[in-house]
């Protein structure tokens, strides 16, 4: 029987699955997980079992403290956390982020946190975005200047995920003008201390991924050691750019773990949900919105898995990971919108996890980059002007 299971799968990743699937399963059961989103709290004893299994750590350079693995594995690991709480497969995709930017530790004085983000024991987050800067991220304002030895940075961040559970944040500023007009250059990622009184942190409150944690950071003379800019300075953005094709594979997974949860709901509901003498599964318009849903999903899922293929084999995956953002995150927003008409009221229960995937799928639209800037590149690629 056709099922949402994925497929081309190796024993060892199916087995991976398994191991995050019980996991979840011991610490997050369903009406526990509807509880934290309903709170906005972030999952703590979920991410310490994570750490513990070495999953956190995935992404990380072994040498260093992490635990290695491929980024099938990450995918197929924030897929499976994202059918259970969206949420929290946010705040992993940040921590394998992470992992990555640090590399093999010899690039910044703050790797030494890698071997404990990796376990759970600190946290951390990653500032980009800012009030008046999203998807045009190269006019940023947040700057860091070096006074008494050491890095003093000004400005806020926006939308920040799991910053007030942070010890430290990564942190895209500008320490140096523009080179050659190029906004691109002079830009540095810091890793900053979070608990110093030149920062505040609130939490802001969203209708969607509420258990990610989004908060808002104010640096007000911040202060950060010169040995903690990560990579090179004013190169942030050529840093960042070594890691987008892996960030936009793992935001796909969120959308694949959001899809195949909430078609796995609405597939449910079509054979338990009486009408008219029978179950409401039998009407045809209503199998077809579950079909098409299956194939969206599908679709996804096999242009997700050539890209990670790509990847693992060292072939040019940017447009590929890009797609598969683009294709992983639209299909996802159609497969719950075809959900919640097919549960009605009982979709928009609170008890229902259908409207928590139904909130939580519009981040997969816009972020971490806009589906729209994903077009805009994929036009470039086809050789059309730069729309931007
Ligand atoms: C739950 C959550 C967690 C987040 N976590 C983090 C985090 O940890 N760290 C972080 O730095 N950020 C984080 N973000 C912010 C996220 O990355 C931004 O929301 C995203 O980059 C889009 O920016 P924006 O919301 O400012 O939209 P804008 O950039 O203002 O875009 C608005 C609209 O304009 C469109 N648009 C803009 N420019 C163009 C263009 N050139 N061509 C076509 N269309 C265009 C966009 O597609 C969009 O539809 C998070 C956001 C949320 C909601």
């Amino acid at each position: 029987m056709l099922g949402t299971r994925p497929f081309e799968e190796t024993r060892e990743r199916g087995d991976l699955r398994d191991m995050v699937g019980s996991l979840l399963a011991r610490e997050l059961p369903a009406d526990r997980a509807l509880a934290l989103d309903r709170e906005g709290l972030f999952a703590a004893d979920a991410w310490t079992a994570l750490g513990r299994a070495g999953l956190l750590g995935l992404g990380g350079d072994e040498a260093a403290g992490g635990t290695g693995g491929t980024v099938g594995d990450a995918v197929a690991v924030t897929e499976e956390i994202a059918r259970v709480l969206p949420g929290l497969a946010v705040d992993y995709v940040t921590c394998g982020m992470a992992m990555r930017m640090l590399g093999d530790g010899t690039g910044t004085a703050a790797a030494a946190w890698l071997p404990d983000i990796a376990s759970g024991e600190k946290i951390c987050s990653f500032g980009m975005s800012e009030p008046d800067v999203g998807t045009d991220l190269l006019n940023l304002r947040t700057s860091a200047r070096v006074e008494d030895g050491r890095w003093v940075l000004r400005g806020q961040k926006l939308w920040i995920s799991l910053a007030h559970k942070a010890e430290i944040a990564f942190v895209l500023c500008r320490t140096d003008p523009p080179e050659e007009g190029r906004r691109s250059r002079g830009l540095s990622v810091i890793a900053v201390p979070l608990d110093q009184p030149g920062v505040t942190v609130n939490r802001v409150h969203l209708a969607g991924m509420r258990a990610a944690g989004t908060c808002e950071i104010y640096f007000d003379d911040a202060v950060a050691p010169l040995d903690h800019l990560v990579g090179e300075r004013g190169r942030g953005m050529a840093l960042l750019a070594q890691t987008l094709d892996v960030e936009r594979v793992l935001a796909a997974g969120i959308s694949l773990g959001i899809g195949r949860a909430a078609l796995d709901l609405h597939v449910t509901h079509l054979r338990e949900r009486e009408a008219f003498g029978g179950p409401i599964g039998r009407f045809q318009a209503l199998q077809h919105a579950a079909a098409d849903s299956i194939a969206d999903l599908s679709a996804s899922r096999a242009l997700v898995n050539t890209a990670v293929r790509t990847m693992e084999e060292g072939g040019p995956a940017t447009a590929l990971t890009a797609m598969a953002k683009l294709v992983a995150g639209e299909s996802t927003a159609r497969i719950v919108d075809r959900g919640m008409r097919a549960m009605a009221a009982h979709g928009l229960a609170e008890e229902s996890a259908m409207q928590m995937y139904f909130r939580d799928a519009r981040l997969q639209l816009f972020s971490p980059v806009s589906n729209d800037m994903i077009r805009n590149i994929l036009g470039e690629s086809l050789g059309l002007p730069r729309s931007y």
